[in-house]
């Protein structure tokens, strides 16, 4: 068989159909499984691509707002120097100060404090509001720092103002180099909550603004105690303090929801954003459709396997019938033995073998004595019972792998036997004789010795031309001769005469 022929009938079995039938939506099963996981990514993707977006608006703005706030605070310290300025009037100094102080969104003041921490200049009044800021913390530290630089603090409540601000100072140096003061903006906290307001994060999202020592400057959405909290020893915050931007998923030390937060440093600023989408609101649409999609897919598959194994069940049960169809076809009822149909099968196929192997095949051809007289002495069921004794008494007497003991007719067996000779025919046909005097129905008072059988024996093949119909021919016509002679015996087929003998006769 060629390969294309041999995978086209590998193909159409019944075991690879089934098995394609298991294989098949456990494949698909897998595929979607692929996909599930695919969409799940594009959330992620989407998501990730969102609250970058986000922070990079956010981060936008706010360095900008500190830049302008930073702008002013340096010219003064510029204009400060300029010669001559602490000479003028009060009213002109003001406008030389703050010439390049621009108004910030949500600015609160701008001041000017001393060495002492008294306010000396302020932006938006003159004579300057009176106010001693020597306790704050940013003043301390520009006290003792000349290197600070642009100082950011903690929230704190502005004297002048009653809200919420962060300052943004820096220190004013003698010409000597010695502390001379502070100049400061303030920003008002609720600018930060204005804008990260105006951001849409779904359930659970957050945006959060610290400083770099962990302290919290503002969250979107906010909560009491929220600001001014510090979360340094968080492991999201050793993560926001690792790099300048990044992206991790981590679980809040705040409410314990599960996020993927996107952070970045603020500028130069020692300000760490972060945009965080809660894990449940990215997945939230995915899960849906994958439980849909999933169920379907599971059911739909389940269904196919289960087809398929039913088919496989199926197709189990009715080849046992076919095999249990074709034994019966072959068997005969009332005894158990093969019956005619399959006597004539063997008969050819044995002869066959015989012809080819050139060993003798046998056929006794067995016929119960005077049957009639025992079904109308003993009645019908008798007569079966007789029936199933004399063959299961064949059947022992053809033990050989070859052997085979039919029931061909109403009364009538025959006994196929390989590669046996007359002399070995006649031997077996002697016990069956013995074998069935012994038969004996004692519940219906048959004793042994009641039943007896005639048996016509013939050997071949006898010649190129002897067919398997003729030995069972010889073979019957033995029978033929047996019951003649008298039955419960045994005749043999005469020998066929030589040929040349048969010329001269003729
Ligand atoms: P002979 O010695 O010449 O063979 O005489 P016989 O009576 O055995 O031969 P005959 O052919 O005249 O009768 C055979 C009988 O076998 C007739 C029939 O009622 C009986 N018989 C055939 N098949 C069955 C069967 O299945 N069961 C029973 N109980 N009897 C059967
Ligand atoms: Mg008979
Ligand atoms: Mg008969």
């Amino acid at each position: 068989m060629t390969p294309p022929l041999r995978l086209a009938r590998g193909l159409r079995s019944a075991r690879t159909r089934i098995a394609l039938g298991i294989l098949a939506p456990l494949g698909m099963l897998a595929l979607s499984g692929l996909m599930l996981l695919d969409l799940r990514r594009d959330a992620w993707d989407r998501a990730e691509r969102t609250s970058r977006n986000l922070l990079q608006v956010l981060e936008g703005d706010i360095a900008r707002n500190f830049e302008v706030i930073d702008l002013s605070l340096r010219a003064v310290i510029d204009n400060l120097k300029a010669s001559g300025v602490n000479e003028v009037s009060p009213l002109l100094r003001q406008l030389i100060l703050f010439d390049r102080a621009v108004t910030a969104r949500d600015m609160g003041v701008i001041l000017v404090l001393d060495e002492n921490g008294d306010s000396i200049i302020d932006a938006s009044a003159l004579p300057a509001r009176r106010v001693n800021n020597a306790d704050r913390d940013y003043f301390k530290a520009h006290r003792e720092r000349a290197d600070l630089g642009l100082h950011v603090s903690r929230p704190v409540i502005s004297k002048l103002m009653g809200v919420p601000v962060i300052v943004v100072s820096r220190r004013i140096d003698k010409p000597d180099g010695s502390f001379g003061g502070v100049v400061l903006g303030s920003l008002r906290l609720s600018y930060f909550e204005g804008i990260f307001a105006r951001v849409g994060l779904g359930p659970e999202g957050a945006i959060n603004l610290y400083l770099r020592d962990g302290t919290r400057l503002m969250r979107h959405p906010l909560r009491e105690g929220d600001i001014g909290a510090n979360i340094a020893g968080a492991s999201t915050f050793r993560q926001f303090a690792a790099a300048r931007s990044g992206l991790f998923t981590d679980r809040s030390v705040r409410d314990g929801v599960e996020r993927s937060y996107a952070f970045t440093q603020v500028g130069d600023l020692p300000l760490i954003l972060n945009v965080a989408l809660s894990v449940e609101a990215i997945e939230a649409e995915w899960r849906g459709k994958a439980l849909v999609i999933g169920l379907a897919v599971l059911v739909l598959c389940g269904i196919a396997v289960a087809l398929s194994l039913l088919f496989g069940r199926e197709l189990a049960r009715s080849a046992a019938m076919q095999a249990e169809l074709a034994r019966l076809s072959h068997t005969d009822g009332l005894t158990g033995l093969a019956n005619r149909r399959r006597f004539d099968e063997a008969l050819a196929l044995r002869w066959a073998e015989a012809r080819r192997s050139g060993e003798p095949l046998a056929l006794l051809v067995v016929d119960a004595d005077h049957f009639k007289r025992t079904n109308d002495r003993y009645g019908h069921s008798v007569g079966d019972a007789v029936l199933r004794g004399l063959g299961a008494r064949l059947a022992g007497g053809a033990r050989r792998p070859g052997d085979l003991a039919c029931r061909i007719g109403g009364e009538e067996f025959a006994i196929l036997l390989p590669g046996t000779d007359r002399g070995g025919a006649l031997r077996l046909a002697a016990g069956l004789h013995a074998a069935v005097a012994g038969l004996a129905i004692p519940a219906a008072g048959i004793d042994p010795g009641t039943v007896t059988v005639s048996i016509g024996l013939a050997v071949g093949p006898e010649g190129p031309d002897d067919t398997g119909h003729d030995l069972y021919r010889r073979a019957d016509a033995a029978l033929y001769a047996a019951k003649e002679g008298g039955r419960n015996q045994t005749r043999s087929a005469p020998r066929p005469e030589p040929e040349a003998m048969r010329l001269v006769e003729a």
